[in-house]
């Protein structure tokens, strides 16, 4: 194998025991890497912004601090190295701490449990990144002053809100046999005027703790289901636009108001959308938040003819009668499992076996966080129905989105 000459690769290995670390670096030289070996946390993380390393071996248990921590101090630093995580533990610890290094956005090249082989390190050293490394950062933009917004409060989102400084993005989803388009999923967006975009992870549970969450649902379906009526209006390009559907989010907290249903069925009439087109995101967890609740309303939902989706599935708790017993009609595999799919056969496992349950209970399953062709491939090859991420595209604004679906179109 080759490794590149011009420019080193430097792996910086963290180890406790210097036998395994002295190892490693004789395997790793050998193969054209500089390397540089540390025993502790402290050292570790001089040497990271000395040397600045393009990987990284770590070893999951030290005395001084754990292998998490560690993963959670690199994904603070924005660390680009790639991350070989290394151990004597369960195979299945060492797969959770693998997701949790690309949950963080690291870009993780796999694990090697101990004892391994110079074989099994080469591998893991030569295989090239599963995406460019800006690719597998967690959000689209970095915010440069997002710590800044930490401090973000209700009053905030109450002003943001009335000065409408909320946008809805667009990411598509795509069959995973035939590649073609089935619709798209709108995601919130909070385009602050002093700390630029905020991902709706810090402030949808703000939202949702201070009684916001109604008026930022409005919103978010206003703006998304308007964009979604025009493109049945657009230009020949979108011909077929009337094929696809269009998924929200959904909080708990709003889709248990009692006018909620109505409210949704009115708006779609008066944009002469067929609710049958419209998907609605619901988590495992929210779901199971108070089923006998959810049923009714859920009940009510499908009679009207939207669909209903359990997003991240997969992290929850919710039993497979519970799953029976509301009339979902989709099912999203969680993107952590979907994500980490290449690296990790556990991750594979679980896939497929939620593929294969939503298969048996007769619901389409969709799997999110697809950001390489293999991973894509594998997910056809196991029947899951559609695929959504960044191997396909990133979540987009409305206007690029129709670009793209032109494009798309065009090239087909
Ligand atoms: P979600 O519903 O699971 O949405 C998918 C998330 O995965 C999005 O993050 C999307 O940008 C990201 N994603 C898509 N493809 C990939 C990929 O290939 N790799 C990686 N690493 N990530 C990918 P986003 O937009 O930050 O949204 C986070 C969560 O916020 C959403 O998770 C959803 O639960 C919530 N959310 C978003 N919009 C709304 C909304 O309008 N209302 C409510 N209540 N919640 C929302
Ligand atoms: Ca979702
Ligand atoms: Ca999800």
């Amino acid at each position: 194998m080759t490794v590149q000459t011009d420019c080193r690769p430097r792996l910086l290995i963290l180890d406790d025991d210097p036998l395994v670390g002295c190892t490693m670096q004789f395997i790793a030289e050998d193969l054209g890497l500089e390397t540089r070996f540390v025993a502790t946390a402290t050292a570790f993380f001089a040497e990271l912004d000395a040397w600045r390393p393009t990987h990284i071996a770590l070893d999951l248990i030290m005395p001084d601090m754990d292998g998490v921590e560690v993963i959670k101090g690199l994904a603070e630093r924005e660390c680009r190295a790639r991350i070989l995580i290394t151990s004597g533990v369960d195979a299945r610890v060492l797969d959770a701490a693998g997701r949790s290094a690309a949950e963080h956005g690291l870009d993780f090249a796999g694990v090697l449990s101990k004892p391994f082989s110079a074989g099994e390190l080469r591998e893991l050293l030569a295989s090239a990144p599963t995406a460019p490394a800006h690719a597998t950062r967690p959000k689209a933009a970095p915010p440069p002053a997002a710590p800044l917004s930490r401090d973000l409060g209700a009053e905030d989102l109450r002003r943001g809100l009335e000065a409408n400084e909320l946008t809805v993005v667009f990411q598509p989803k795509i069959g995973c046999t035939d590649a073609r388009l089935s619709g798209f999923e709108a995601l919130v967006r909070w385009l602050h005027p002093e700390y630029g975009p905020i991902p709706p992870d810090r402030f949808v549970p703000l939202a949702e703790a201070s009684g916001l969450i109604t008026e930022l649902t409005e919103q978010v379906l206003d703006r998304a289901l308007h964009w979604f009526a025009s493109l049945d209006r657009a230009p020949s390009a979108l011909a077929g636009a009337q094929q696809l559907s269009l998924a929200v989010n959904l909080s708990a907290k709003s889709f248990n108001e009692l006018d909620f249903v109505d409210r949704l069925a009115g708006r779609c009439e008066r944009l002469q959308l067929a609710p049958e087109r419209l998907i609605l995101e619901l988590t495992e967890t929210s779901a199971m938040d108070d089923p006998v609740a959810s049923l009714g309303l859920m009940t009510r939902l499908r009679m009207k003819g939207f669909h209903l989706s359990i997003d991240d599935f997969g992290t929850g708790f919710s039993s497979m009668l519970q799953l029976v017993r509301l009339p979902f009609s989709e099912l999203k595999v969680d993107r952590s499992f979907v994500m980490t799919a290449l690296q990790s056969e556990e991750s594979r496992t679980v896939v497929k076996s939620i593929v294969d349950l939503g298969r048996s209970l007769g619901l389409r399953t969709v799997a999110e966080g697809v950001e390489t062709a293999e991973v894509f491939d594998f997910l056809g090859e196991i029947g899951c129905d559609q695929a959504q991420g960044y191997h396909i595209a990133r979540p987009m604004t409305g206007d690029t989105a129709q670009r793209w679906m032109r494009e798309r179109s065009a090239t087909q």
